[in-house]
């Protein structure tokens, strides 16, 4: 595999040297959105196409051989470009430890009190396709694009010598991936299999298993909204769609009682594991459909002082749109159903295809059904260690609404 991949690099090295640097001219309508400063350029969007140099990184020109930056070219995605830099600059090894090392820097600078956190988010960290997160002394790292698979195993042994990990999981199994043509599968990369790690975030313990977890192993995007739950929380508490007990865990101290309702087995028992560390009492555990458990907690009166939906992603394509919008317009106005008089909810979606405006509107409806009057306490989103890209609207996916209803 690694001798593979260096032979495929000297070949591209041979290659530029014999015919010039590989590269891609945008249509007049490509250069139009390329200066948007969105780093995606679309397959329609380019002039000749480029077949032989799949995975390769590409000198991006316009019409007038103007440079335009450097990006990697896929042959079978819809994304054909993915902008590396707007600078023309060698794209080297040193290049990317100095993208690696900036991400690291920006972490140092926004994630509190948390030993597990995003390290690098893909293109707002100017590195497209990468994920890596930081679990205490491990890392789980992603790729998710062919032009990052091309150089994954530097990008491994850079990581290895800029944070000396205990051990590193590739969690490449990932649907995304067959996008750009590439095998899905986990494997451990470097150094020991974490198993089932003990982390921390704002004062609370939890287990999370990198290797055989959803996502990485966590929901590290919902870390600082778990945190505002936390001290949001009172009197009798449900955290629907709550995984290993995420947010669960951040309400217990301030509850009465905490009710968990997961569908996944494994997620559940490791919720229940993840209260017995924190030493709280106060959690049971519903393992269950939330659509149906939310309709049963109507059925019978049963009524919530605070209510948490963090539902996974209904709309996965713009085409799943209207299903997505219709089941979480379902689940707001259950749990505004069975909120107690003056009671939060804590609602998000992880759609990037939901706008916040759509969420807004979906809970209003929702609102206007149950004729309950309801405050905005807070808009949020994913934790500051995925940022947001301005000129990317894609990164950002997750949107969370503190609401309190009269
Ligand atoms: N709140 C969690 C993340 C939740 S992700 C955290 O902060 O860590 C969504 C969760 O919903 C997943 O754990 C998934 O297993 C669960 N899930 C998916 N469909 C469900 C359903 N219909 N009912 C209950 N749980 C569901």
């Amino acid at each position: 595999m690694q001798g593979g991949r260096l032979l495929l690099r000297i070949n591209d090295m041979l290659d530029s040297q014999l015919h010039g640097e590989p590269r891609a001219v945008l249509t007049p309508k490509g250069y139009r959105w390329y200066q948007t400063g969105h780093p995606w350029i679309y397959r329609g969007d380019l002039a000749p196409p480029l077949d032989e140099f799949h995975s390769r990184l590409v000198r991006v020109e316009d019409g007038r051989e103007r440079f335009l930056g450097r990006a990697f070219y896929s042959l079978t995605s819809r994304i054909s470009l993915r902008f590396v830099t707007f600078e023309d600059v060698p794209v080297d090894r040193e290049f990317w430890r100095a993208r690696l090392r900036a991400a690291i820097a920006y972490r140092k600078k926004v994630v509190e009190h948390s030993t597990a956190m995003r390290l690098v988010a893909g293109e707002a960290d100017g590195c497209p396709g990468l994920i890596v997160d930081r679990y205490g002394d491990f890392l789980v790292v992603q790729s998710l694009s062919a032009g990052m698979e091309r150089l994954f195993d530097d990008i491994l042994s850079l990581l290895v010598e800029e944070l000396s990990p205990r051990g590193i999981v590739v969690r490449n199994d990932l649907q995304v991936r067959v996008l750009e043509g590439l095998p899905r599968g986990t494997r451990l990369a470097h150094g020991e299999d974490p198993g089932e790690l003990e982390l921390e975030e704002h004062g609370i313990r939890y287990l999370a298993d990198p290797m055989r977890g959803q996502k990485t192993g966590a929901f590290l995007d919902q870390r600082e909204n778990r945190a505002a739950a936390g001290r949001y929380a009172r009197g009798r508490c449900l955290d629907a769609f709550s995984y290993h007990g995420s947010f669960a865990l951040h309400m217990a101290p301030r509850a009465d009682d905490v009710t968990v309702v997961e569908i996944s087995s494994d997620a559940i028992g490791r919720a229940e594991r993840n209260a017995i560390l924190n030493g709280f009492s106060n959690i049971s555990f519903v393992e269950a459909n939330a659509f149906d458990f939310l309709r049963s907690m109507d059925v019978s009166g049963e009524r919530f002082d605070t209510v948490v939906l963090d539902p996974p992603a209904f709309a996965r394509s713009r085409q799943d749109l209207e299903g997505a919008l219709r089941g979480y317009k379902e689940i707001n106005l259950r749990a505004l159903k069975i909120l107690a008089p003056g009671g939060t909810l804590i609602t998000s979606s992880c759609s990037y295809h939901v706008s916040e405006a759509q969420l807004l509107a979906l809970v209003s409806e929702a609102a206007g059904d149950v004729r309950r009057s309801v405050r905005i306490v807070e808009k949020r989103m994913q934790s500051r260690d995925h940022p947001v890209l301005l000129t990317m609207p894609e990164t950002h996916y997750l949107k969370s609404l503190i609401l309190q209803a009269d």
